[in-house]
């Protein structure tokens, strides 16, 4: 299952692609179309039954995790009379909430780091925090609308992340909030070995992550409209 933009950016990709003609289009055109039959397969394990189990126990133990009431909940921190870091730590607070109660039902565990090998999009405030908590050197990102973003940043998947430490994140107290929010709901997590090609990766079944990502866009957009994102390797590419 992809988001929106992602589907977007890929088949955008694919049509000037198609348009191009040459061999290495050819070939980078077909990566695109085994990523989105991997979609397709996506949305099937999705709906599976012990998928669908999982999540209807997960709401029945934390209602507060209804997208309703998520969004409700945010809507009230968006609307308090606070500074945006105040605003954000909090939507921070229910990521981690989030973490615990899926806790028992994920396969993700330390040390498995699938998904830290994906297309990994943060904001410029993220990039800043861990810039303070690594020491590490932050590459300044102009502003690019979001479907470029994404496009550009497809092209990082399957490399590490530059914080990833021995199959660890080495941030993990302040890792951005797209890395709270991916998880696995399949009953082991054999299926995203790295040592499946990234194009043929089937994204696993989760509570949906837009539950948090979404009002978290909105939180920031409200902020500041052109807050440059960018692929995390691209903020810090030494
Ligand atoms: S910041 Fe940490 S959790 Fe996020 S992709 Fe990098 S290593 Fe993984």
């Amino acid at each position: 299952m992809l988001d929106a933009v992602t589907l977007d950016a890929i088949e955008k990709e694919l049509s000037a692609l198609l348009e191009d003609g040459s061999e290495p289009s050819a070939q980078r055109a077909k990566e695109l179309v085994e990523t989105l039959e991997a979609a397709v397969e996506a949305n099937q394990q999705m709906k599976s039954e012990p998928v669908q189990q999982k999540l209807r126990t997960l709401l029945e133990e934390h209602p507060w995790m209804a997208s309703d009431v998520v969004e409700r909940e945010i809507g009230v921190i968006a609307n308090e009379n606070a500074s945006i870091r105040s605003k954000r730590s909090k939507v921070i607070a229910i990521a981690n909430r989030m973490t615990e109660a899926l806790a028992p039902h994920v396969a993700c565990r330390a040390g498995c780091s699938s998904c830290c090998h994906m297309n990994t999009i943060i904001y410029e405030h993220e990039a800043i925090r861990l810039a303070e908590v690594s020491g590490r050197k932050m590459t300044r990102l102009p502003f690019r609308p979001s479907d470029v973003v994404f496009a550009e940043g497809l092209k990082f998947n399957g490399r590490p992340c530059p914080f990833l430490v021995e199959n660890r994140c080495s941030v993990y107290e302040d890792r951005p909030l797209v890395c709270r929010t991916h998880h696995s709901l399949r009953e082991d997590a054999t299926q995203c070995s790295m040592e499946i090609p990234t194009s043929l990766q089937v994204r696993p079944p989760m509570y949906d992550p837009d539950n948090l990502e979404l009002p978290y866009r909105e939180l920031n957009v409200m902020h500041n409209l052109m807050e440059p994102h960018g692929n995390i390797a691209e903020f810090f590419p030494d």
